[in-house]
This record gives structure tokens, C-alpha cells and sequence, in this order.
């Protein structure tokens, strides 16, 4: 694991291999947790820093994964987006994947985990480690991002990769289809946060950008279907 300074109050934990998935601590809010097998190695990483309190982009494994291990570790509540507060609380990520009863669904069902219980549902607005959260759902229907609006840092989850988490490819791209609740919702999204005009941008794979206007002109660039096949609503 390593960790990169991003600007003052925010550390990225780049998890193995280089850069595949980020955690972030914020403050004293440490963002997304990695995988199940993760929260071992996140809390020595960190051992140093206070953790008070622990919050999700979103609801997938690669994200999810560790948290009930670093909540039972630190003691710390986890907050979540309200869309996906039933699978953090229930462990089932099947419930945020466009089809919970495809093969994928049928995959991550039988890898849910015990649930954690959400100590607190977070909304636009409201104030984590010195971020405000954004409402960016799409990719899960209760995706957050959270944004710092004095020095332009923004962290996005996965509204965008810039790394292939698979083939491990650098570059910003749209997050996997099949696992992406509803595709144009993302987008609007990805818009949504462009419009913030963000100089630092931190993402849930891939290292995070200095040069915040690539993100911004990646999601202007997006096609505006009103839906695409295959999404929830
Ligand atoms: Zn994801």
C-alpha cells in the first residue's frame, strides 16, 4: 500500500496492486475501505492517524468490502448514500447491480458478507472530513462524492475510473456497464460534478489527476442518452 499526500487533509491509500483501488482519509474520515481482505493492511497503513468515523462512495465489494472489518477494528460507525443503505446494512450487493438476478448478481450475492449497521444516511450537503457531499447516483443508486470547494478537490468514486481495475489500463473512462446501476444517471452525474469545475480529481481506481479540467472535459464530452439499455431505475 502506499500512501500519496493529495493536498493538506486528504492522504490517498492506493491498494495493491499499484493504484488498482484508493482509499482515501479526509480529515478523520476514512473514505471507501477496499475489500474484504484490505482492512487488516488500512488500519496499519494508517495506524498513526485518528480515524473517527468511516464513510462509502458506494456499495461495491471493492469499495464495501473491508468496511465491517474496519468498523469492528476501529470501533467507528460507518455513513453511506441513502440509495445504498439497505446493502451496507444488509451486506447484499446484489441489490445495487443493474440485474441482481444475472449471473453477476447470482456471483455477488454469494459473496455478501454480514452486514454493518449505517450509523448515519449522508446527504448533499452535509459536512464529511472537511468535504461536502454530493449526491452522484448512477453507478450506485446511493453514490456520493465529496467535494472541497476552497482548493477544488474532488473525490468521485466510480462516476469515472481512471484505471481499468481488470485490464488495469490508465485513462479515464465510463465505470463497467454491467455493474453500473443506471448508465445515463451516471452521466449526469459525471456532468454534475464537471460543473463544479474541480482542479484535483481523486478517483475510486487509477491515480487521482492534478489537472482537474481532463475529468471535466471527459464528461462534457459524454453522449445524453435519456436511458440506455440494461438500467435501473
Ligand atoms: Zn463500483
Amino acid at each position: 500500500m502506499k500512501v500519496h499526500q493529495v493536498a493538506e487533509g486528504l492522504l490517498r491509500i492506493a491498494l495493491m496492486p499499484p493504484d488498482h483501488t484508493n482509499v482515501y482519509l479526509a480529515g478523520e474520515v476514512l473514505i471507501d475501505a477496499g475489500g474484504r481482505f484490505d482492512a487488516k493492511r488500512i488500519i496499519s497503513t494508517l495506524e498513526n492517524h485518528p480515524i473517527s468515523a468511516h464513510a462509502l462512495t458506494h456499495a461495491h465489494f471493492d469499495h464495501y468490502g473491508g468496511s465491517l472489518g474496519i468498523c469492528e477494528a476501529l470501533g467507528v460507525p460507518v455513513w453511506c448514500g441513502a440509495g445504498d443503505e439497505e446493502t451496507v446494512s444488509t451486506g447484499d450487493m446484489s441489490l445495487v447491480l443493474p440485474n441482481p438476478h444475472n449471473l453477476l448478481g447470482k456471483l455477488v450475492r454469494g459473496m455478501s458478507r454480514p452486514g454493518v449497521p449505517v450509523g448515519r444516511v449522508l446527504r448533499e450537503g452535509d459536512l464529511v472530513g472537511g468535504f461536502t457531499v454530493i449526491e452522484t447516483p448512477g453507478h450506485t443508486p446511493g453514490h456520493l462524492a465529496f467535494w472541497r470547494g476552497y482548493d477544488g478537490v474532488l473525490i468521485l468514486g466510480d462516476v469515472a475510473f481512471n484505471r481499468n481495475p481488470l485490464t488495469l489500463r490508465s485513462g479515464i473512462t465510463e465505470p463497467f456497464r454491467l455493474a453500473t446501476w443506471n448508465s445515463a444517471l451516471n452521466r449526469e452525474s459525471a456532468r454534475k460534478l464537471a460543473a463544479l469545475g474541480p482542479k484535483i480529481v481523486c478517483f475510486g481506481h487509477g491515480a487521482h489527476l492534478t489537472d482537474g479540467a481532463r475529468f471535466s472535459e471527459f464528461a462534457e464530452n459524454l453522449p445524453s442518452p435519456v436511458s440506455i439499455r440494461g438500467d435501473r431505475e
